[in-house]
């Protein structure tokens, strides 16, 4: 076994063109002409989507996905904004490389319970944009399930760019279990009604959205401990409402989350019993009710 380096790219990344995937032995039959579902060992595969950039998906995605494995649960978390791949970054593990055995990858273990897979671990450099049409992305997301070592997982957080792209659709298509996807929005008319298309870009595919989040849902005062209403308030839960959708809670400004982010040291991790943290926690045992009950 191997580290990746940056230059090597040993890793056999598909293209459009290539015909034979190395794993198919991993899938499981389909019609002619559908990719069929990767066999990957997981018990819920959530999706994590945004209307748009901004909004804290990627950071939300960090911390839930922390909680849960603070929480006992074998967590994945799969990083899919292949073209701004942040999550290494936020983790403190960006100069971390997956081993390599044969034609497996090692995905990054940033505890016993939470492995890390994303598109930056591949890169040679993650200030170059990615070029890349929905079918060699789409070959890249198969691999990130049937060629990666996820052991058994009871979550797969699925961290997905902004908007409705090509990353969404093929992750349905490919992953087993998908329970549904998770909007998260911040409370201002604009981020909302984008927000909205997400919803309804996911009740198309005939997914259930399992929540909305609003993030950056005012910010408590750290000296008087008022609330400072910055973006608003309430505009996420008056769309889940309006659109007869849960609503899995709101999550304040709080500044240490971006100093955390930045720090690559996950926020739920130092700030517990903050307003932010409690916000957190409340929304991942949201997450659990709705899904594991
Ligand atoms: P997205 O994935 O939607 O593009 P990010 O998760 O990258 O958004 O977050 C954008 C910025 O906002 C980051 O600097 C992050 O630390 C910050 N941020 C996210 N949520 C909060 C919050 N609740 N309080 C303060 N800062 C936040």
């Amino acid at each position: 076994m191997r580290a990746l380096t940056p230059v090597d790219h040993v890793y056999p990344i598909m293209t459009p063109h290539s015909d034979k995937h190395p794993e198919t032995k991993g899938a499981s039959h389909a019609p002619k002409g559908l990719p069929p579902k990767v066999k990957i060992d997981v018990n819920h595969v959530i999706l994590v989507l945004s209307g748009k950039g901004g909004v804290g998906k990627s950071t939300v995605s960090v911390n839930l996905a922390y909680a849960l494995a603070a929480h006992g649960r074998m967590v994945g978390l799969l990083d899919l904004d292949i073209h701004g791949p942040n999550i290494p970054k936020m983790l403190g593990i960006e100069n971390q490389r997956p081993a390599v055995l044969e034609k497996t990858m090692e995905p990054v273990h940033v505890t016993g319970t939470l492995a890390v897979m994303s598109m930056a671990f591949l890169l040679p450099d993650t200030s170059s944009p990615v070029i890349w049409r929905g079918p060699m992305k789409m070959a890249v997301i198969q691999q990130f399930l049937s060629d990666v070592n996820w052991g058994a997982l009871d979550y797969l957080i699925v961290d997905l760019p902004p908007g409705t792209g090509d990353e969404a659709l093929s992750i349905i298509q490919l992953a087993p279990n998908v329970q549904g996807a998770i909007i998260v929005t911040t409370p201002q008319d604009v981020a909302v009604l984008d927000a909205v298309k997400a919803v309804k870009f996911i009740e198309k595919l005939d997914l259930p959205v399992i929540g909305i989040i609003e993030n950056m849902s005012g910010m408590v005062c750290p000296h008087c401990g008022d609330t400072i209403d910055l973006f608003g308030r309430g505009g996420g839960e008056k769309a889940a409402r309006e659109l007869g959708v849960p609503f899995l809670g709101s999550i304040p400004i709080d500044p240490a989350m971006v100093k955390a982010g930045d720090e690559g040291r996950p926020y739920i991790l130092r700030h517990a019993d903050t307003p932010a943290w409690k916000a957190v926690d409340a929304v991942m045992e949201n997450l659990v009710k709705r899904v594991e009950s």
